[in-house]
């Protein structure tokens, strides 16, 4: 699932193939639940328009068009945002990537899981949003118009203080870790971050967040923001469909500590990692190091 890193990579790689362009186009696939604007009524509202700017809040892009429109996307579980000619094995199905040879890899066609394909007045690469579980969203917000999705998050977790966390965990009795994923205190910390997180802070992730004093929060955020910004600098997690805009795969997957290691030896102190469920989500930790 596309997380924090993951979605900033892709807002930095595909923001200069958006901002300054004018829309001249949009082709989308019939209407469903992709579709919080309806196809028709989001073609209306956007070709013609030029984008000014690419934003990220939590884990969502805000594209802010030139008349106080905004368009709100969500990569969802499996969302792949990209310019035409982005070369992935991945895009490829199972049958036509074994037909092909381990140097062949051919630009990218839209398929019926490419929901949104923009062209552009400038008649340069096209945009296009494929999501093949189809989780993702994208909406049109009219000017002064506003999103509970959007508003319900809390403080970037790029921009989270030690004391953000300190105050907000005040008489909270929830695990921390599920506190992490909630989005409403800190916005934008995945499963993998909140793990990878709590190891470096030496927190375990079923504490009440009502216990973890000033420093723990602290060095909660330095890790979390650590985690974040190692993965953005390496292209972001690609366990499972993530695939950056220009096909790159992303590196931060070789460097997780404890998140899908279960048994495997604690980096530290060689304790085989534990899992357990946690807000219905796989949880690892080292129960040595984190208290
Ligand atoms: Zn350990």
């Amino acid at each position: 699932m596309p997380e924090l890193p993951e979605v900033e990579v892709t807002r930095r790689r595909i923001a200069p193939l958006l901002v300054g362009r004018r829309i001249a186009r949009v082709h989308t696939t019939a209407d469903s639940y992709f579709f919080l604007t309806p196809p028709d009524a989001l073609a209306r509202g956007l070709e013609g328009r030029e984008i000014r700017a690419l934003e990220r809040r939590g884990k969502y892009l805000v594209a802010q068009l030139g008349d106080g429109q905004r368009l709100m996307l969500h990569l969802g579980m499996s969302g792949q945002l990209f310019a035409d000619g982005a070369r992935s094995l991945r895009l490829l199905s199972a049958t036509s990537r074994a037909s092909l040879a381990p140097d062949e890899q051919p630009g990218f066609e839209p398929d019926a899981h490419t929901h949104l394909r923009l062209t552009f007045a400038d008649a340069g690469a096209e945009v296009l949003f494929r999501d093949v579980r189809k989780f993702g969203k994208v909406r049109l917000l009219e000017p002064g118009e506003s999103d509970p999705r959007l508003d319900r998050l809390g403080i970037d977790a790029l921009e989270a203080s030690g004391d953000d966390l300190h105050a907000g965990s005040r008489g909270r009795r929830v695990a921390i870790k599920n506190l992490l994923l909630q989005q409403s205190l800190i916005a934008g910390i995945g499963n993998i971050y909140a793990d990878e997180g709590l190891f470096l802070a030496g927190i375990r992730p079923t504490r009440a967040a009502r216990r973890l004093t000033r420093p723990d929060c602290a060095r909660l955020v330095e890790g979390v923001q650590r985690v974040l910004r190692r993965s953005i600098d390496t292209g972001g997690s690609s366990i499972s469909d993530f695939v950056s805009p220009d096909g790159d795969d992303g590196a931060y997957q070789d460097e997780r500590r404890v998140y899908a290691r279960t048994g495997e030896p604690c980096p530290q102190c060689a304790t085989p990692i534990r899992r357990i469920v946690l807000a219905q989500r796989g949880t690892h930790y080292c129960p040595t190091c984190q208290r």
